[in-house]
């Protein structure tokens, strides 16, 4: 496979736009397909609002599941290159479907999340939104006694607008967009990419798989990606092993 030179000196605002593929990397499983969480767990269940005024605790054991796989989880290369590459040059932003924090754990600041993060619960009540690493967790919340609830976008769930805007923006500013293991079938954020097409930024897809937005890339790099980001920027790769 070609792999098309990118200079960073050429990009002045990068936007690494991210799913379950990049953390499938580090052994926690991709959503969709084979192997993945919805093939093996109804949402209806688990993951939806619905789920969870029926029965909270069946929601929580889930969860709760997922935040101790997670929480056992380490950054792979790939989200230590995103990280340095943050932290190296003003104007990267990275938008993210993942809810596992491992771009953080990486290093990365100001992480746009999409849908979330398995660290955050919330409660309706004033405060009610903390970050929360327990485990396993108090389920009801200190002040008022009920269930709080993991600040994810559940199925069902409106998009959170911050984030949203937050992504829009960055994305319609990027001159170089780095999509990196994302099925893109879930809309809105499946979307965004096109933002950046329209303003002509240079977009880059890194999946091994081909996946329904691949025509929306100028460049398809079938490969994982890890070795997608070493092979682009070996120079900063060498520096985040
Ligand atoms: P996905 O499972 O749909 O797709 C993962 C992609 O990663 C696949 O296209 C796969 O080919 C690719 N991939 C696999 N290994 C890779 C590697 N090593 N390097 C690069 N790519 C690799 O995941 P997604 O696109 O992030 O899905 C987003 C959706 O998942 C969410 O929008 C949502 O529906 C669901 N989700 C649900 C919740 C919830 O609790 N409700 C939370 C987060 C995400
Ligand atoms: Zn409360």
């Amino acid at each position: 496979m070609t792999i098309p030179v990118l200079p960073l000196d050429r990009y002045e605002r990068i936007v690494f736009f991210t799913g379950a593929g990049l953390s499938a990397e580090c052994g926690l499983p991709t959503y969709r397909g084979a192997g993945g969480i919805w093939s093996e767990y109804n949402y209806e269940d688990f993951a939806c609002q619905r789920a969870f005024d029926r029965d909270p605790e069946k929601v929580w054991d889930f969860h709760d599941e997922r935040r101790r796989i997670m929480g056992e989880a380490e950054p792979g290369l790939a989200h230590r290159v995103i990280a340095r590459l943050q932290q190296e040059r003003a104007g990267t932003a990275i938008v993210t479907q993942n809810i596992d924090g491992l771009h953080q754990q990486a290093g990365a600041t100001e992480v746009i999340e999409l849908h979330g993060s398995v660290w955050r619960v919330r409660c309706r009540c004033p405060d009610g939104l903390q970050e929360n690493h327990d485990q396993p967790i108090e389920r009801q919340c200190p002040a008022c006694s009920a269930y709080r609830r993991p600040d994810i976008v559940w199925f069902e769930d409106p998009m959170q607008e911050g984030p949203l805007r937050a992504a829009a923006t960055a994305i319609a500013e990027c001159d170089l967009l780095v999509s990196i293991g994302t099925s893109g079938v879930v809309y809105p954020a499946a979307a965004l990419p096109q933002l950046a097409r329209q303003t002509g930024a240079m977009c880059v897809e890194i999946n091994p798989e081909e996946t329904e937005v691949s025509g929306q890339y100028q460049v398809n790099l079938r490969m994982g990606a890890s070795e997608a980001l070493s092979s682009l920027w070996p120079e900063v790769a060498e520096m985040s092993r």
